[in-house]
């Protein structure tokens, strides 16, 4: 603009990694379990370089875990139980992991004692005072049951099949902790995932793989990310890099509406605050989860590590969830008008070229380990398949 300042010469930005080839050909946001499928399968399947950034000090995403200081093996961010139906995703997991057989036990503190959780015939014995075949125990919850001609909510799911007093006492303070919404505020598909028995299966998932990762989430995370193609970085926002760095397309694994500058409108999120313990006693709850469905205290639920470990240790160490609006993004939140904003975004995503969304947060969706590992497979699925047509092979 005809300024006589001394001449300013234009450096060309230079990136921090101009000593790789020529950058990376993936960018991958999250190191969770879908931006690290998807690392370890461009890495070792398609030999792509692979730039995988966390904003946390840490891998693994939520399913986070390490020894504290009393030497057991503790999850960050609450208790993580692994469980699925699918042969594939198990197949993958092993290949980083051993297993350790768990099946996952919850009991739920309610008049005074603790039941099993889902609701089954022992619930009903020890809540009535009653001695039930698993026919009685069904006939007992259809008196109970006030059938709803459309069941659209998670407090008609409830209502529908065990009635409103057992409704009262298991799902509606939790459920109002939890989300901070009523179940009427919220899709069926929340209080859908807690089933009724009638028999006394007292497991909380009725999934054909139960088991816990033999060395924990961390390790296995380890041994996937184990690849000379993949280079971590951790303590890295996506923003701190977006610009700094070359590569060719990116996987993002972290909220969609934060990806967009929040331009329709912030996705809501749930989150919760985590207390951790360790008590000086070798036990202290009979199994891994005691829900407390009660809105006279805070939190929704206490877990006890070592029941998920087998951990021997004359101390034991407990987390405490306490639900709540603000903090890091944990639960989207299932109910129409959110679905409908998300599609909003998932539109936009749709027409930009070049960025992949992907897991819990990327897609809103309210999903298990399992669920985004079998997202992420599916998805590297497709990627394999357009960078072969790609590529003429
Ligand atoms: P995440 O694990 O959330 O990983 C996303 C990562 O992206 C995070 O580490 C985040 O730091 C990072 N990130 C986000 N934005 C940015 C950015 N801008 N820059 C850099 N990094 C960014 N599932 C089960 O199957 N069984 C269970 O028992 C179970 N229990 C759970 C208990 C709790 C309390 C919670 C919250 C979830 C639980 N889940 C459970 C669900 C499980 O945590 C998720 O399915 C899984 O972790 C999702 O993986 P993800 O990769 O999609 O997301
Ligand atoms: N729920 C409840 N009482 C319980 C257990 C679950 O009301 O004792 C409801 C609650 O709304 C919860 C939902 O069912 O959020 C799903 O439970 P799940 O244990 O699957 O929750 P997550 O482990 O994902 O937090």
């Amino acid at each position: 603009n005809g300024s006589a300042k001394g001449a300013v010469v234009a450096m060309p930005k230079r990136t921090k990694f101009a000593n790789t080839r020529s950058g990376f050909d993936y960018l991958i946001v999250g190191a969770g379990f879908a931006g690290s499928v998807l690392a370890e399968r461009l890495a070792t399947e398609l030999d792509k370089r692979v730039l995988l950034i966390d904003r946390r000090p840490h891998i693994a995403g939520n399913a986070y875990d390490h020894y504290n200081d009393a030497g057991l093996l503790i999850h960050r961010y609450g208790p993580h139980i692994f469980h699925t139906n699918s042969t594939q995703v198990v197949n993958y997991l092993s290949r980083f992991t051993k297993w350790r057989p768990y099946e996952h036990k919850v009991l739920a503190h309610v008049d005074e004692q603790l039941v099993p959780i889902p609701i089954n015939l022992t619930t009903l014995e020890k809540l009535y005072g009653l001695k039930l075949t698993p026919e009685d125990a069904e006939a007992f919850l259809k008196s109970k049951a006030e059938p709803v001609a459309e069941i659209r909510t998670s407090e008609d799911v409830v209502i529908n099949s065990v009635g409103r007093e057992l409704y009262e006492k298991f799902f509606r303070g939790y459920t109002r902790k939890q989300w901070g919404l009523d179940p009427s505020e919220l899709d069926k598909s929340v209080t859908s995932r807690v089933p009724t028995r009638t028999n006394t299966d007292d497991r909380y998932f009725g999934d054909s793989f139960q088991s816990m990762p033999l060395h924990g989430y961390t390790r296995m995370f380890e041994n996937m990310l184990d690849h000379p193609n993949i280079k971590v970085m951790l303590n890295t926002d996506f923003e701190e890099v977006r610009n700094e760095v070359q590569y060719d397309k990116l996987i993002y694994s972290g909220p969609i509406d934060e990806y967009f500058d929040f331009r329709f409108g912030k996705l809501p999120y749930r989150s919760l605050q985590f207390r951790h313990e360790t008590v000086d006693q070798e036990n202290f709850q009979p199994v891994a989860v005691v829900n407390y469905p009660s809105e006279d205290v805070a939190y929704t639920r206490i877990t006890e590590y070592k029941h998920l470990t087998g951990q021997v240790n004359p101390r034991t160490s407990l987390t405490y969830e306490y639900p709540a609006a603000d903090g890091d993004p944990y639960y989207p939140v299932p109910r129409p008008e959110n679905a409908e904003l998300y599609r909003k975004y998932q539109a936009l995503a749709d027409a930009t070229p070049d960025v992949t969304f992907v897991g819990r947060l990327g897609t809103y969706r309210y999903y298990n380990m399992d669920q985004v590992v079998g997202q992420a497979l599916a998805l590297f699925k497709r990627i394999e398949e357009t960078e072969k047509a790609e590529s003429g092979l």
